[in-house]
Formats: structure tokens, C-alpha cells, sequence
């Protein structure tokens, strides 16, 4: 991979980066080189420039790493998706309304659902669960009498009740039967105590979506009901005189779907089930399309994995007239539309932000490699490959010689015939060589493949203040690409390549996989850490999924945050709305069962002793004491 040094500039930086192709309209490259933040499309003189939001954390005294979310992106994404429907609602002349709803389990945050909801109540945008914890949030937080309330996922019991209640609150809570089971057991309960459901049914689709949830379609999927299971769904409601509570047809096909032709099949598929429903006699109001809006990870515009071949307005579209064309032939009313998008609503609206606090690099310390008496031969030819190695040389055969008498070497010191001294200068030289190869090798044409590999060999890996398993959860589990990006310092042009690794023991806590330019790359071009120089990384479009499905791994937990509001007449265009906690260690040592006031007990008493006889002064026991303490309450991640 090269990096166009001479001709580096902002426009230069965006495209290495890729930042307006995954920023959504939100991020872009400042013209000094910072990322700045346009939160508000309505209003383009709002611009924020993201160090000046560091430099804010900085002063607050707030830890790093911090998760940054800007609730004006959450209300933009929001209206964008209902102007969207209704505008081409408008221009097809369909019949139906849309009730978008909002699935919780993508951010089940309680400031995130607020927003959305309060962004949402001029369009009756509701909100969807799929647990039952997530039911009982959803009861409290969706108050508007006119949007939705839809639930999915498996029921039990007191689930059941729990809609019940939410319809005696007169709330449109629509039961969705993902087995056939939780039919009958909704039938009997609201009979039981004459509350009238709102039944959905979800289809098991034969429509596949690609990408890497296909699973959630087909014969083998979890979730839905075959189609001879609707019919007896639907057969069954009208012999118990329920017809008219069945008003909903459910689908979802997998999420991030890639590729926009398997939207459209999805929705004719589910457009035809709807009709004939209707021409059996039930006259379903609603056609649920599930989610799977995607989002464009790698900036590609492509159907890669981690990528979207279409627009929102494209997928609105395809919906909306998809919808419309079966039933026009059929005749048939229009139904209304519901989505259940939730990657698209809150990927963008959250980042995380981690300081750089180390860097680790194969040929980070180097010996003088001045010749010494009697030295082993292979100091020496290494010594003088390199003294000797200009770029008119066979520079694969220059690479061959230094790999093998490296190996040779440390074969020949577990022999006892080089010293520790010797190979620490064998290895410096080699080293030497390999990065004069590297610098050499941009100069000509063809570059063979393990010369190429340099640039990884080389690069440094970044240490990093977070941890993959909590803030990148899906890197690790799915490698999904997620983009990451200095804040600042792109003006220059990068100097180095690195990867990125976290501060948990695992070695798996890593990002090695970066959109550059475009295409996947295993190091990201970088600037050179600056001397004393604090050097910030975001991790972006981590607001769908990534925010809550974190794990304990190492005990780290859960990050600081900052809620940000633009705000035009502030100087900085924005303002720090909340700051919430993270994790402190007591936090996280309690879910684990520990008692840390007990802890804390236990080693006062152990250093009382050491008091007692004498070996630590009694002014220092109290300054241990009290430090225990602290860390006790403290952050879990590195205090910088
Ligand atoms: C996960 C899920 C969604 C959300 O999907 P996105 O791709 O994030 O929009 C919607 N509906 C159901 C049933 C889900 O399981």
C-alpha cells in the first residue's frame, strides 16, 4: 500500500480514510485536518470540530477511553427515515400511512430511546421489543396513544400479560406470534380477561437476504410461521370470532442486508401473503418489513459484507411502490407500512474515543553494530549486506539471505556458537534491512508478495485505552469493519502504517482490519506518535449494537460518556448535555459477587498490622489504606 505523500491534502485525507463515504453526512475532514461534526442538517453553520470536544472532556477532568454520542444525529436520523416515507408516500399516492418503530435492542439506552421517541412523536414513530425486560421498557417509555408498540420474539406467560396490560392502557401493542404456541396462549389470556389483542403474524420468508445474517430467512430460520401455519393462524382466530384482531403481517430477513434486490423479493413475497390474506377475509392494516436497512461501513456503496448498494430514499421506494404495485393488481387497499430499523437510526450517532498509550514495534530497541573481536561470521556477512544494500540489487534474494541467517543465528545460539550479543546485532541489522526494503520497494514495478508483507512486518501495533470486547464487540465476533480515524493531525500526510490492540490480555483484542481508500487493508496509515503529544483515535458507527452488547472480558465494563448538543450561538457550536459514569471497579467487581467495603475492611486490617510491627510507618499505612480505596471507586481502564 502506498500513501501519496507528495500530493497529501484534506481531499487527499478524506479519500484515504474514507470518512464521507461512512460519515453519512455527518463527519468529514476539516480543512485543519480535524474531523469536524455537522450534527444538524438543518442548520450548516453548525460545525463541530471534534478536538475541540477532546479538549472539553480533557477539562472536565472526564477519563478516557469515552464514548461520545451527539443526540443531534439520533433526532436527524429519525426524521430522515419519516420525511423519507412520507414524501414518497406522497409522490406514489399510496393509501397506507407509515408507523416506523424503533427495536430497543440495537441501543437500549434509556437517553437513546428518549430521543428517539421525542423525535419521533410528530410522525408516531413507536418502538419495538423483543424481550421481556425490553417489554417493560418499552411500556413505560412509548406514551403516544397513536404509534406503535410491537413485540417480537419469544413469549412466556407474563409477556403475554404485560401486552394485555399495555393494551388496557390503551396503547397499540401488537403481539407478534413467532411460534405457533404463543398463538393459542395469547387467545386464551386475552379471553380470560377480555382484553382485545392487536395479533401480528411474522413470516418465515423464503427471500433470503445475503450477508452475514442470511440465516434469519429460509426454512431453517428461527423465527416465523410457514405458511400453512398462517393459514391455520389465521383459520383459527376466525373460529374463536378474533378476525379482526389479526391486523399485522411480520418479515424480517436479516439485518445489514448488503444488496437491495433482496428488500424488494422480501417485499413482494410478504405483498402477496398480505393480499391473499385479505381475500380469505382478513383484512390486515399493517405490513411490517422488519429491519436490515444497512449501513456503509466500508464507505463502498457496494454489496460487500459491511457495505449498501442502495439510499434510504432508494429502499423507501422500493418499499413503498413494491407495496403498492401487488396490491393495485389485486386490488386491494394499500397497507399501512411499519420498518424496524435500527442500525440505520443509531449507528452514526456514537463513537468511541481512546488515547493512544503505547506502541509496540518488531525493531523498537537497536544495538550499535559496531564489529566485534572475533565475531561469528553471520554478524558479519549480515553486517555487510546491509552496508552493501543499494536498490539495483535482487531485492527478494536480499530478503531471502537476511531471513535465513536470522534463523540460522538463533539456531546457531542455542548451539552456544553466537553469544547474546551477537544475535542482539544480528537482529538489529536485520531489522535495518528490512526497512530499507521497505523504503525501496515503493521505487519499483513489480513488488514481490513477501516484500509487500513488510508494511504489516513493520508497522507498529498501537496500544489502545478500551477494550475491543466491550466497545467492538462485533469486530471480534463477526469481523465487522468499523472505521477508525485520528481526530486530528490530517493536514499532514501519514509517516507510518499501525494496527490497533487493546489493553485486555487477550490477544485477541485487536483491530486488524481497516477501510483504506477504499479497500480492506490490515494496517492503517498513521502519523508517528509526536513526542509528549496526546494522540486521540475515534472508533466510529459504534451506536448500533456495539454501545450495549459489550462483555466483562478483564472486568473493564462499561465506558464514560458524553452527551453532546449543537448548538449555534455557542462559540464551539456544541455544549456537554450529560456526563454519565462509567464502570468503577467496584461496579464491576460486585456483579462478579465480590463485597469491595469488605475487601477494603480486610486490607486495612492486613496493613494495620504490618503498622503494628513496625515495618510500614503509621502515615504511610493511612496513605495505603486510603489508595486501596480510591482505585476501589475509580475507572477500570488506564489512568493516563
Ligand atoms: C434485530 C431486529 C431488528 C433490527 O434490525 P436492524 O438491521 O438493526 O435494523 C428489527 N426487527 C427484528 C425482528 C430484529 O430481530
Amino acid at each position: 500500500m502506498t500513501v501519496n505523500k507528495q500530493a497529501w491534502s484534506i481531499e487527499e485525507a478524506d479519500r484515504v480514510y474514507g470518512v464521507s463515504g461512512w460519515g453519512g453526512g455527518y463527519f468529514k475532514v476539516g480543512n485543519n485536518g480535524n474531523i469536524h461534526i455537522a450534527a444538524d442538517p438543518t442548520n450548516p453553520n453548525v460545525s463541530i470540530d471534534f478536538q475541540a470536544v477532546v479538549n472539553e472532556i480533557v477539562e472536565e477532568g472526564i477519563q478516557f477511553p469515552v464514548v461520545v454520542r451527539f443526540h443531534d444525529i439520533l433526532r436527524a436520523q429519525v426524521i430522515n427515515i419519516n420525511e423519507t416515507f412520507a414524501k414518497v408516500i406522497g409522490e406514489a399516492g399510496y393509501q397506507g400511512q407509515y408507523r416506523g418503530v424503533y427495536p430497543i435492542k440495537v441501543n437500549q439506552m434509556r437517553e437513546v430511546v428518549e430521543e428517539i421517541v421525542d423525535a419521533g412523536a410528530p410522525y408516531h414513530y413507536g418502538l419495538e421489543a423483543g424481550s421481556k425486560s425490553e417489554l417493560l421498557a418499552v411500556l413505560a417509555l412509548n406514551t403516544n396513544a397513536e404509534s406503535l408498540t410491537i413485540l417480537n420474539g419469544y413469549k412466556d406467560e407474563e409477556f403475554i400479560r404485560l401486552a394485555l396490560l399495555g393494551r388496557k392502557l390503551g396503547r397499540k401493542v401488537v403481539v407478534v406470534i413467532e411460534k405457533y404456541s404463543e398463538l393459542l396462549l395469547l387467545v386464551k389470556l386475552s379471553k380470560e380477561l377480555g382484553i382485545e389483542p392487536i395479533i401480528g403474524l411474522r413470516s418465515k420468508m423464503t427471500a433470503k437476504g445475503k450477508g452475514k445474517w442470511q440465516g434469519s430467512s429460509g426454512d431453517r430460520a428461527k423465527f416465523g410461521l410457514t405458511i400453512p401455519e398462517i393459514i391455520n393462524a389465521a383459520r383459527y382466530l376466525e373460529a374463536e370470532g378474533m378476525s379482526n384482531t389479526l391486523q399485522l403481517l411480520h418479515f424480517h430477513i436479516g439485518s445489514q442486508l448488503p444488496d437491495i434486490r433482496s428488500i424488494k423479493n422480501a417485499v413482494n413475497e410478504s405483498a402477496r401473503i398480505y393480499t391473499e390474506l385479505h381475500k380469505m377475509g382478513f383484512e390486515l392494516k399493517y405490513v411490517d418489513v422488519g429491519g436490515g436497512l444497512g449501513i456503509d461501513y466500508d464507505g463502498s456503496k457496494s454489496s460487500n459484507d459491511s457495505s449498501v448498494n442502495y439510499s434510504l430514499h432508494e429502499y423507501v421506494a422500493d418499499v413503498v411502490y413494491g407495496m403498492k404495485e401487488v396490491c393495485d393488481l389485486e386490488g386491494i387497499p394499500h397497507p399501512s407500512l411499519v420498518t424496524e430499523s435500527g442500525r440505520a437510526i443509531t449507528a452514526h450517532h456514537s463513537c468511541v474515543v481512546t488515547e493512544v498509550v503505547g506502541e509496540i514495534k518488531a525493531d523498537g530497541a537497536q544495538l550499535d553494530t559496531e564489529a566485534l573481536d572475533g565475531e561469528h561470521i553471520l554478524l558479519k556477512n549480515m553486517r555487510e549486506l546491509r552496508d552493501y544494500l543499494t536498490p539495483d540489487l535482487n531485492l527478494q534474494e536480499v530478503f531471502n539471505d537476511a531471513s535465513q541467517w536470522k534463523e540460522q543465528a538463533v539456531e546457531a545460539f542455542k548451539l552456544r556458537v553466537v553469544s547474546l550479543e551477537e544475535l542482539g546485532k544480528i537482529e538489529t541489522l536485520y531489522w535495518q534491512i528490512m526497512r530499507r526494503l521497505q523504503s525501496m520497494y515503493t521505487q519499483i514495478d513489480f513488488v514481490p508478495e513477501e516484500l509487500q508483507d513488510l508494511d504489516f512486518t513493520l508497522s507498529s501495533q498501537y496500544l489502545c485505552n478500551f477494550s475491543v470486547f466491550q466497545s467492538a464487540a462485533d469486530t471480534w465476533a463477526i469481523d465487522q469493519l468499523l472505521p477508525v480515524v485520528p481526530l486530528s493531525g490530517m493536514h499532514e500526510a501519514p509517516d507510518s502504517f499501525c494496527s490497533i490492540v487493546d489493553i485486555t490480555c487477550d490477544s485477541d483484542g485487536k483491530l486488524d482490519q481497516f477501510v483504506v481508500d477504499r479497500n480492506i487493508e490490515n494496517v492503517l496509515p498513521i502519523r508517528k506518535i509526536p513526542a509528549g503529544e496526546k494522540y486521540y483515535l475515534g472508533l466510529f458507527l459504534t451506536g448500533a449494537y456495539q454501545d450495549v452488547m459489550g462483555d466483562m472480558h478483564n472486568l473493564f465494563g462499561r465506558l464514560n460518556e458524553v452527551h453532546i448538543f449543537s448548538y449555534d450561538d455557542d462559540p464551539k457550536d456544541f455544549y456537554i448535555e450529560e456526563v454519565v459514569k462509567g464502570s468503577s471497579v467496584e461496579n464491576v467487581l460486585n456483579v462478579m459477587q465480590y463485597h469491595p467495603s469488605a475487601m477494603a475492611l480486610d486490607v486495612k486490617r492486613m496493613i494495620d498490622k504490618e503498622v503494628a510491627g513496625g515495618t510500614i510507618p503509621p502515615r504511610e499505612g493511612v496513605r495505603w489504606t486510603d489508595f486501596y480505596e480510591q482505585c476501589l471507586a475509580g475507572y477500570t481502564y488506564l489512568k493516563t
